[in-house]
């Protein structure tokens, strides 16, 4: 499976990452990725940067070293709504948006409280990710969230940092969500997580966890330039 983009990455930004979105784009450019989706964290992240951050983005150029550089956000969920964390003002104006759980920004609640705040951010017309949904910290209802994410047409993530450096634990919550998505033929994407430059397009264990479920390749988002940007003009959002 060739993966052409990187929809998840972090700069200095996100306030516990480690590189700038100079290094990212490099670093995309020299292992041959088209495109980088630049997705620090929303403002209740601890440390992480304030709404400002996100409105202006446009500082930075569309292209760099080559890369297309997509502008976006990895938004927590903040409630059992499902609300994120970033007003639509800011959502508006992003190429791309993530959102998923995360320690200190969630009130972490039962399964049928996480399930019910998930499907509702999927519900979110700005949401084009959920972020690493096989977090065990966090347990939801595996096949209903997987089934609200194709109904909606939300990517579901396959997190490479959750097989290595993050979220411990992760691994066969990942196997049963790449299984119901292969079942159901539901929209996937694989992401890095990279919180420093070294990481960006590191993708092994997810892409072998994705084979290994039977997802097709007609189904990863980032496995073609042209769904990409089919994906993000049909949201009316590639800027
Ligand atoms: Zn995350
Ligand atoms: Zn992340």
């Amino acid at each position: 499976m060739n993966l052409i983009a990187d929809m998840h990455c972090h700069t200095v930004a996100s306030g516990h990452a480690y590189s700038t979105v100079q290094e990212i784009a490099r670093e995309a450019s020299n292992k041959g990725l088209e495109m980088v989706a630049i997705t620090d964290h929303g403002p209740s992240m601890p440390g992480g940067p304030h709404c400002y951050h996100f409105g202006n983005l446009r500082a930075l150029p569309s292209e760099i070293y080559g890369v297309k550089i997509l502008k976006g956000v990895e938004a927590n969920i903040i409630d059992y709504d499902g609300n994120i964390d970033l007003p639509e003002r800011y959502l508006d104006i992003l190429d791309i948006v993530l959102a998923g759980f995360h320690t200190f920004c969630y009130p972490n609640g039962t399964v049928e409280d996480n399930t019910k705040a998930m499907i509702n951010t999927i519900k979110n017309p700005y949401v084009d990710i959920i972020v690493h949904p096989g977090n065990p910290e966090f347990p939801i209802n595996i096949n209903k969230v997987v089934e609200a994410a194709k109904e909606y047409n939300v990517n579901i993530e396959i997190n490479n940092s959750s097989f290595t450096v993050s979220r411990r634990g992760s691994e066969a919550n990942c196997i049963r969500i790449a299984k119901k998505a292969a079942l159901i033929e539901a929209p996937i994407v694989i992401g890095s997580d990279a919180h420093s430059a070294f990481y960006v397009g590191t993708f092994d264990k997810a892409v072998e966890t994705v084979k290994k479920a039977g997802i097709k390749e007609e189904q990863v988002l980032n496995a073609s330039r042209q769904r990409i940007i089919e994906f993000l003009e049909n949201r009316k959002r590639m800027k």
